[in-house]
């Protein structure tokens, strides 16, 4: 995943906002902590110097504004062993008003070396503007990464499949090398496009035809039995493009 952003909102447990903490700050740089390096036996280990946790104080309900200060304060300040200092805030809805426009300027211009990490169930109750400059991780980093990769490969199935017989063959190549665990959702991803394709034909869209729908339909429906069935997923990704040639 790329790691674009200095700001996350993990709508997950606080284990899925310390896990992207360590991977973060991972001498490997991946989606996932390797586990092994220093950093990430440091971060699991909850010892590290460069990842801080702000929680509500013992007996109150909110994260004070003081607190939100004394972050931003700190955040100037370089990291001490890894190339990032990570402030995760949890629970994040424990932020009032003020303590969020607080960190407002440090989201809208954080020094290289700060990552943000807002742990909440209710991401809906953060102000706009903070929502704004933050990029939503829903669970654990690897799951998004995974409902991304396979909803951008429905995308390029769908597209391939409205090019014809030639895109599909160059498409089953990219197909074969999903995961087995993806395959499922990757066919779930596509039966929710068919019911959308189809509702759309319905009210008088006509991108696509009825038999292109009904085609779809079939081939994910029997895909997914072979699924079942543990076929491979070379066979499933040839039996699918082979099912929407038509040309
Ligand atoms: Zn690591």
């Amino acid at each position: 995943m790329e790691l674009y952003t200095h700001a996350y909102i993990v709508a997950g447990s606080s284990d899925d906002a310390r896990n992207l903490a360590a991977a973060l700050i991972c001498e490997r740089g991946g989606a996932e902590p390797c586990g092994v390096c220093a950093h990430c036996r440091k971060a699991r280990a909850g010892i590290h110097p460069d990842i801080e946790t702000v929680t509500t104080p013992r007996d109150k309900r909110q994260i004070s504004i003081e607190q939100a200060r004394a972050l931003v304060a700190t955040a100037n300040i370089a990291p001490n062993e890894a190339h990032a200092r990570v402030f995760i805030l949890d629970p994040a809805d424990a932020l009032g008003v003020n303590a969020q426009d607080a960190l407002l300027q440090l989201l809208e211009d954080p020094p290289e070396h700060v990552q943000l990490i807002l742990r909440t169930d209710a991401p809906g109750s953060l102000i706009a503007t903070v929502r704004s400059r933050c990029r939503v991780v829903t669970g654990s980093v690897a799951k998004t990464v995974a409902t991304e990769r396979v909803t951008e490969l429905a995308d390029a199935f769908l597209d391939a499949a409205r090019h014809g017989a030639a895109a599909l063959t160059r498409f089953s190549f990219e197909l074969e090398k999903l995961d087995r665990a993806d395959v499922a959702p990757f066919l779930d991803e596509l039966r929710k496009r068919t019911a959308t394709l189809a509702r759309d034909y319905a009210r008088g869209d006509r991108t696509v035809s009825a038999e292109f729908i009904a085609t779809l339909r079939r081939a994910v429906g029997e895909c997914a039995e072979y699924l079942e069935y543990n076929v491979g997923t070379p066979h499933i990704a040839a039996k699918l493009c082979a099912e929407l040639s038509t040309d």
